[in-house]
């Protein structure tokens, strides 16, 4: 499992930009970014060197730390997207967006993607009725996404029910929070892929 190495609030404030990635948190006034809106060290910095490389790679950083997926599997994901017919930074998005994780988080089944992780990785998650523990998956159109039985009294799933999800739902997905599952009713739009990144820079800094 993927876990950043540094305060997930600096990544956001490194980033400009806030990625959602500490739950309740990041929609009240304690949210960093809000509170230091400039880039994380020891004093305010306003000037950067900015040059079409560091803004391609901030982009690639930024996708990389919302979906909480490492450099590797990131390369992966745009391989895979390369041999796919069709635009390739919207299939690279489409790809990261039906992870399982993504989708618990979207569903609202956790108050984070990185919480979704850690529930799917722990087993309390099924896909279409089997258990699976791997947060990478990749979710297709038809199946249904649901919390364990055992499952459904947990804390964090709890919490996050009562919290009514983090996030509306997008419509790619049908979801019934009281009973804690849900269906991909197809695969996401671009449109419909929240991710705050412009994946064409993405394909142009790895197409080098
Ligand atoms: Fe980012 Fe959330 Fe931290 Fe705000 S609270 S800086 S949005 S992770």
């Amino acid at each position: 499992m993927s876990i950043p190495k540094e305060p997930v609030c600096k990544i956001c404030r490194r980033e400009r930009q806030k990625l959602f990635l500490k739950g309740q948190r990041c929609f009240t006034d304690k949210c960093s970014f809000e509170r230091k809106p400039y880039l994380p060290g020891q004093r305010p910095k306003t000037r950067l060197i900015e040059t079409e490389f560091y803004a391609q790679l901030r982009e690639k950083q930024k996708a990389k730390r919302y979906y909480g997926v490492l450099e590797r599997q990131f390369r992966n994901y745009y391989k895979k997207a390369v041999r796919r017919r069709g635009i390739t930074g919207e299939i690279l998005l489409q790809l990261l967006e039906t992870r399982l994780d993504n989708v618990v988080y979207l569903m609202g089944f956790a108050m984070s993607r990185a919480q979704a992780k850690q529930l799917i990785s722990h087993g309390h998650i099924m896909v279409d009725g089997e258990k699976v523990d791997i947060p990478s998956y990749q979710v297709k159109e038809g199946q249904e996404i649901s919390v364990a039985p055992k499952s459904r009294e947990i804390l964090p799933v709890l919490e996050a029910k009562e919290s009514g999800g983090s996030l509306t739902p997008p419509a790619w997905l049908e979801v019934n929070l009281e009973e804690l599952k849900g269906k991909v009713l197809r695969l996401p739009t671009r449109e419909e892929i929240k991710a705050p990144v412009d994946e064409r820079m993405i394909v142009e800094l790895y197409s080098k």
